[in-house]
């Protein structure tokens, strides 16, 4: 796991273990509040045992920014915390979150022990505003990569942990084309100094609008292309041939597993739109 300060008392990990999932944490002078948890359990106490032990700070809050599970496994790690998030979240993390756990189980070891703890204050309207210390969080739907998305803005320090609506590549499988564009959009205005994105590196202040700006021509992009698709004879086999590069986005992108992420996004559209979109 990498650590890195971001600011004062600001803290993002990521994972070296599973496709770069980043968490983050808030540091108070009674507590501290997480931003996700990452995907496996030792990983997870590492950031408990940083936060916790070093910093001497218990973990009173855990915000999930969705349901996925590479970012809510480890809630079950801070049993005394309150676990927050979209309305939607928790009731998918008690659906396809459920399902979704019991099959990892069959393939992991690491995952044997790990429970679900869902979240026990959420919110389905507007935003919810969480205080810790000096600092003000406010809690941001973001959608996009998933209907329950939201994002974190620590106000005084312009940090946006932005959840996976805002990634190295953009994903949509799971997701909903227009709201994220919606929600990339909303990214530029909020003058940051710094974006925490799900998966990947953070962006620095400067790097922002061109961040955004490249995963909104991908989307463009690949739009395009499906719509092409839509009017051949054979349009699945068009989509497998639809290079990432000519997509402008680099297939080494996330250790490579951008080339994955890029195919399931025309397959969903494609799905999607069908003909006529
Ligand atoms: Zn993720």
């Amino acid at each position: 796991m990498l650590r890195e300060r971001v600011s004062d008392d600001i803290y993002v990990f990521t994972s070296e273990l599973y496709a770069q999932v980043t968490a983050g944490a808030v540091i108070g002078l009674e507590g501290a509040v997480l931003i996700d948890t990452l995907a496996l359990p030792e990983e997870t106490l590492e950031i408990k045992e940083f936060v916790e032990k070093r910093l001497g700070r218990p973990v009173r809050y855990v915000v999930n920014t969705h349901h996925h599970s590479d970012h809510t496994l480890g809630n079950a790690l801070f049993p005394k915390a309150l676990v927050v998030s979209h309305t939607l979240c928790r009731s998918l993390l008690d659906t396809r979150g459920r399902e979704a756990l019991e099959q990892a189980r069959e393939h992991s070891r690491e995952l044997q022990d790990v429970q679900l703890h869902l979240p026990e204050l959420t919110f389905s309207h507007g935003e919810l505003v969480l205080r810790a210390g000096r600092r003000t969080m406010r809690l941001i739907p973001l959608p996009g990569h998933s209907a329950d998305g939201i994002g974190v803005l620590v106000v005084e320090d312009r940090v946006l942990f932005a959840g996976d609506v805002m990634m190295p590549i953009p994903y949509l499988a799971d997701g909903d084309y227009e709201h994220m564009l919606t929600s990339l959009k909303a990214i530029p205005r909020m003058k940051l100094e710094n974006l925490v994105q799900g998966h990947g590196e953070s962006v620095l202040r400067g790097e922002v609008a061109n961040a955004v700006r490249s995963n909104l021509q991908y989307l463009s992009a690949i739009r395009r292309h499906v719509r092409r698709a839509a009017r051949l004879r054979d349009p699945e086999a068009y989509l497998l041939e639809v290079d990432i590069e000519e997509c402008g986005k680099s297939r080494i992108l996330m250790n490579g597993l951008a080339e994955q992420l890029h195919s399931r996004n025309l397959v969903a559209l494609y799905r999607l739109w069908g003909e006529g979109h």
